[in-house]
């Protein structure tokens, strides 16, 4: 099976960072196979189908480092309260079934995959479902199944187990699952947990994504005992020896000097979640990081706390953001950040060979962007218009794994409508069931039941 795409402006995101303003793609398999102008691929190749996209940006597939895409069941619930993390979220998580799960996942999932993102790092409860969910939709996840000693919905030894096989099920089994180890965060984890998955992924071959820093309650806690000494979530784990390129740091949050000097010493990779952390009135010192030569990707986090899975709306609030900040208009370039999410990710997961650009020889994950619209005209410049005027809604096609899996906006392998109703109803499900196991929960939500 091969694809042409052609007649697109070409984003490559390649060592030079070319722009092919009438360029072409062309596809074998799940790889590509060859990248040019329109003129030179169209006399050397042809293709079993071809796609002429003019007026369509390509670009390599969006990476979004950190989310929990089957929380999208949560959408709205928790807006404007306190402490929804805690008080909220893990009551409602606990009434989880696989179905449900399964449902919400490919609902979350179909969010980000028509908004762009052709790789999820996905962290979660129940990850059979939510792996067999992007499976069945076609896109790509770095999937790890959410393991907790106390204080969360699912915790114990079980959850340990489960997580430790899920890398062993699907280790080299598809190209769309790259499994993890995930280890909920520094104050949920015990010490000898987190030693003992840090000896398992480094058996496995496997990347560790973990939330750290990411509250005041965290830090209290490590503080407090739990971290054994250490004066901090990072300490804590630089004292285990869990931080260095291996580690997926979500967040970094309640971070000081000490601790930055521990993650840039160690080549830690972080993630910043921009629209969550404005939108939760929290401080982030993404630029600081960047500044020091950190790698420092861009996730959405959890759909409902952002309230959306849009990398291209990250982009902006992160440019936004940090701006402000630090009150310098001049950081955080548009290209800059579209490598963020793009090649500066693909490295970050060890994925560099395969991911984040569009080049001969890589997976094929791409995505077309219609520039035919009022509010991308004109488009002098590409990547800022992506960066600063598009949004989600503007995608047109996404190609993963050398297969279109949306076309003009639908879903080419899972019928939308049905996803939709399917995990509208799971979503009312999981919120009846939670206030019936937990009715403290019942005067946050009543509004919703
Ligand atoms: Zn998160």
């Amino acid at each position: 099976m091969s694809l042409l795409v052609k007649n697109v402006c070409l984003i490559t995101m390649n060592e030079s960072r070319e722009i092919i303003p009438d360029g072409a793609v062309v596809i074998e398999g799940n790889r590509v196979l060859a990248v040019g102008s329109t003129k030179e691929i169209s006399r050397s190749y042809s293709a079993s189908e071809e796609i002429a996209a003019p007026g369509m940006i390509a670009l390599p597939g969006l990476i979004n480092a950190h989310t929990h895409v089957a929380m999208c069941a949560m959408r709205g619930v928790s807006a404007e309260k306190e402490e929804h993390l805690y008080r909220i979220y893990w009551p409602i998580e606990k009434a989880w079934t696989a179905d449900d799960c399964y449902n919400c996942t490919l609902l979350g999932a179909a969010e980000a995959l028509r908004f762009g993102s052709t790789c999820i790092v996905d962290h979660y409860f129940l990850m059979e479902s939510v792996a067999n969910a992007t499976t069945k939709l076609g896109i790509r996840g770095v999937l790890g199944h959410t393991i907790m000693t106390e204080d969360g919905p699912w915790v114990g030894r079980a959850e340990f187990e489960k997580g430790v096989d899920f890398v062993k099920h699907w280790k080299g089994k598809n190209p769309l699952v790259i499994p993890c180890l995930a280890p909920h965060a520094p104050d949920t984890v015990s010490a000898d947990w987190l030693t003992e998955l840090n000896g398992i992924a480094g058996q496995y071959g496997v990347k560790q994504h973990m939330h750290v820093a990411q509250s005041p309650r965290e830090v209290a806690k490590v503080k407090g005992g739990w971290g054994k000494g250490a004066r901090s979530p990072i300490d804590m784990l630089s004292r285990l020896g869990v931080l260095g390129p291996n580690l997926i740091a979500a967040h970094c949050i309640y971070a000081d000097e000490q601790d930055l000097d521990l993650l840039q010493k160690t080549r830690t990779n972080v993630v910043y979640c921009p629209s969550p952390y404005a939108l939760g009135g929290v401080y982030s010192r993404a630029w600081e990081m960047i500044r020091r030569g950190m790698r420092v990707m861009i996730g959405t986090d959890a759909p409902c706390g952002n309230d959306n899975s849009d990398m291209f709306e990250e982009l902006r609030v992160a440019a936004m953001t940090q701006r402000q900040l630090t009150g310098d208009g001049s950081i955080l370039r548009a290209r800059e950040l579209l490598e963020m999410a793009t090649i500066k990710a693909a490295e970050a997961l060890g994925l560099e060979g395969s991911l984040g650009s569009i080049e001969p020889g890589k997976w094929a994950d791409i995505v077309l962007v219609d520039t035919r619209k009022p509010h991308l005209t004109p488009n002098f410049n590409p990547v800022t218009n992506l960066v600063y005027a598009a949004s989600g809604a503007d995608v047109h096609t996404v190609i993963v794994n050398g297969e279109v899996v949306v076309r003009n906006g639908v879903l080419t392998k899972a019928d939308l409508p049905h996803i939709i109703k399917s995990g509208e109803e799971s979503a009312h499900r999981l919120l009846a069931r939670a206030v019936e196991i937990d009715p403290a929960l019942r005067p946050l939500v009543d509004e919703y039941l």
